[in-house]
């Protein structure tokens, strides 16, 4: 047994109980599991402040100063002893509950002293409760000046496993340790990073020689921890690529040609053409891609899909299209049957509103291949739904669907099929290149030409009036508008109100026969949301008051302005998504967003963001600023955001490296066999085992 996977029981200072707390609180077993809790920060304690500067919004502070007097105030519970502390510039209490006696007989008055803790308020003065004393002159000897700050919690605060606690902890595990601590890196990259070597990296991150000696401890961490995890993943991606067959679509046949000579109503922005090679050089190899597509609201997806299926279809494979409700699966199912209406392929739609006799031809028409393509919703999940020869798997808006939803598609076939996932939220690089390290990635970086920006104001309540007007003098020149309330679960019912009253208020100022206002929302039967819809779609209705519901995908060109009520409510992708919805046609549109006089500073920085920019990528970075990964990507992704020392967004750079370095790495020696490599091979191993079966793929 190695010693780091000593059980935690025997570390000198940690008896049964502590050891059991160790365990339920901080998942603590093992030396290698204290090894690995770093501090969270450390306290410089070569700074000292001035009493005179304190505020109850400070840290923890130190002081240099002398105790001039003791006092004994209150009775029984609020019995205290204060000590008045003094340095140049004032006068603080400190002061002591508990052990006071202790504290009266062995601390000296008109002595040099160092005092540390976090200053409060109290009864119009300042205070500090229970400080850390020290002598001057002993405090000089010791030479740490960053003091190791731990995560704790309550109960192991009261079995005396405070911060300073677990400090001595790890004071009395790293000697054991020496020489024991291998190397996990090679040299060359040790070098080329000049980085300091593992075990020293171990003893400075826990007790810091010095600041510098610190910054490059924690460097050297956090590389090793994102280079092993990119080394994963890359490695992930090049077994899958040799270990799941799939089937080779190996010519272009008519269905593409065709359709690109002859049906395609336009040219191709260079970024579809590029994604479309991207995707043609997977597809033509009898290995499975697994290709994200990245593209912004508007960006043309939807058409890469649709080529990307004919590629399929050419080959005799059929193919399908999964979108995230019905609305956007209808509204693919009828652009894209409009493409293909002079061409010989047969396209079908199955949602959950398909009738059961619908859906038994359908299912017989899948098996015999009679249908080439095939778009809806989950309803495609369904095991009864099987194909003849499914080729291609598209999904549309893929952080929607969960991961066990989107593995039933691979059972579809002999082979899993060959799978594209569409998003409109763009990720950032950083985040995209640890969640999806394992995936073939392609952005659409380029809008359509002609594409005008949409314009973006922030409003709030009081400009109704003006913002009515505004929305006359559109619906004049013959635009459509989009009126959006926030429908959020926990208060469904009252956003339902706010949503049928926002109607109520619109129909008023917009009376019929003039005008049409149709609504939407989550509690309508299909059929009717269809009907509404539609009549939006066509132009019968002027405007569409509804919830998010139509926030994905809808494509209605002729729609030009989009209003967000209690903007403040909702996140920046979700604002990005909406707007999306407009500036689709040429004509100038716009987005307002209505919000409340009171904005929280992260609300404000949504809007003003959105106000700002255009860009989808902006967002997202903002987004992940405000958010931190874990929330941004809508559920905590299982361990692999979970990173011990590194931090995705403040240590990006790092990351970048890391993955740099991992490509390198794998380019030169992919099965890590060559001796100067030996070192990495050896930590990689259990690595992997560790993670095996971990894969978050389509
Ligand atoms: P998204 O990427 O948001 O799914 P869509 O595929 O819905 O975008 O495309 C948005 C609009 O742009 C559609 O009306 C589509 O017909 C149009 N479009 C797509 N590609 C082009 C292009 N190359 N040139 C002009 N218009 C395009
Ligand atoms: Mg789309």
């Amino acid at each position: 047994m190695h010693i780091l996977d000593t059980p935690i029981d025997y570390l000198k200072g940690v008896g049964p109980a502590r050891a059991d707390l160790l365990k339920k609180e901080l998942r603590i077993f093992t030396y290698a599991d204290l090894l690995h809790h770093y501090p969270f920060r450390y306290i410089d304690k070569s700074k000292f402040h001035n009493i005179a500067d304190l505020n109850p919004d400070m840290p923890s502070v130190q002081l240099k100063g002398q105790l001039i007097k003791f006092e004994e105030k209150g009775q029984k519970r609020s019995k205290r002893l204060i000590a008045h502390f003094k340095d140049e510039t004032g006068i603080i209490e400190l002061v002591w509950f508990k052990g006071t006696r202790w504290i009266r007989s062995s601390v000296k008055l008109h002595t040099d002293y160092i005092v540390f803790g976090k200053p409060s308020a109290y009864q119009g003065k300042f205070n500090i409760v229970h400080p850390e004393l020290d002598l001057q002159e002993s405090k000089q000897k010791l030479s740490a000046t960053l003091q190791p700050v731990y995560p704790a919690t309550e109960k192991l605060n009261a079995k005396g496993l405070t911060s300073r606690g677990i400090a001595k902890l790890t004071q009395a595990l790293l000697p054991l340790l020496k020489n024991h601590l291998e190397e996990t890196l090679s040299k060359s990259l040790i070098e080329k990073l000049n980085l300091p070597t593992r075990e020293q990296s171990f003893f400075n991150v826990h007790h810091p020689k010095d600041a510098k000696s610190l910054i490059r401890a924690q460097k050297r961490l956090k590389f090793e921890e994102f280079f092993f995890l990119q080394l994963h993943l890359l490695k992930l991606k090049l077994t899958r690529n040799q270990k799941f067959m799939g089937y080779a679509f190996e010519n272009l046949a008519e269905g593409f040609n065709d359709f690109y000579k002859k049906h395609l109503p336009f040219e191709l922005t260079g970024a579809q053409k590029r994604v479309l090679k991207e995707i043609r050089n997977d597809v033509r190899n009898p290995q499975q891609m697994n290709r994200l597509l990245q593209g912004d609201v508007g960006s043309g997806k939807t058409l890469v899909a649709l080529l990307s299926m004919l590629m399929a279809v050419d080959n005799n494979y059929q193919a399908c299209l999964m979108a995230p409700t019905e609305i956007l699966a209808r509204q693919h199912f009828q652009s894209i049957s409009t493409y293909l209406k002079e061409m010989n392929i047969k396209v079908a739609i199955l949602t959950g509103s398909s009738k059961t006799k619908e859906r038994r031809v359908l299912h017989e028409q899948l098996v015999s291949g009679e249908i080439d393509l095939l778009i809806g919703t989950h309803a495609l999940l369904e095991d009864k739904v099987q194909f003849n020869n499914l080729g291609l798997v598209v999904i549309d808006e893929q952080h929607r669907f969960g991961v066990a939803q989107r593995a039933k598609l691979w059972k579809k076939n002999k082979y899993p099929p060959h799978i594209l996932v569409m998003t409109a939220t763009p990720i950032p690089r950083t985040l995209s290149m640890t969640l999806y390290g394992d995936l073939d990635v392609s952005v659409i970086d380029e809008l359509p030409p002609g594409r005008k920006e949409v314009k973006t104001m922030w409003k709030t309540d009081s400009s109704r009036l003006q913002i009515i007007n505004f929305i006359r003098e559109q619906i004049k020149l013959g635009r459509q508008i989009y009126i959006v309330f926030p429908l959020i679960e926990e208060s469904e019912k009252l956003d339902y109100k706010d949503l049928m009253e926002g109607y109520n208020a619109i129909e008023r100022e917009f009376p019929l026969p003039e005008f049409q206002v149709s609504v939407v929302h989550g509690q309508m039967k299909p059929e009717d949301k269809e009907y509404e819809m539609k009549r939006f779609v066509d132009g019968v209705t002027n405007i569409m008051v509804a919830t998010t519901v139509i926030e994905v995908g809808v494509n209605v060109p002729n729609a030009s302005v989009m209003i967000i009520e209690s903007a403040e409510r909702f996140g920046l992708s979700q604002l990005h998504q909406l707007r999306g919805r407009v500036g689709r046609g040429a004509e100038q549109s716009y987005c307002i967003l209505v919000s409340g006089n009171k904005v929280s500073a992260e609300g404000k920085t949504r809007l003003q963001t959105m106000v700002d920019t255009n860009d989808g990528f902006k967002i997202s970075e903002v987004d992940l600023e405000i958010r931190g990964p874990g929330d941004m990507m809508g559920t905590k992704q299982s361990g692999v955001l979970d990173f011990k020392i590194a931090d995705i967004i403040a240590d990006n750079k790092i990351l970048h490296f890391a993955r740099n370095e991992a490509e390198l790495l794998l380019k030169e020696d992919e099965e890590l066999e060559k001796a100067e490599n030996i070192n990495i091979a050896r930590a990689y191993r259990p690595y992997a085992r560790e993670r095996m079966g971990w894969s978050r793929i389509s």
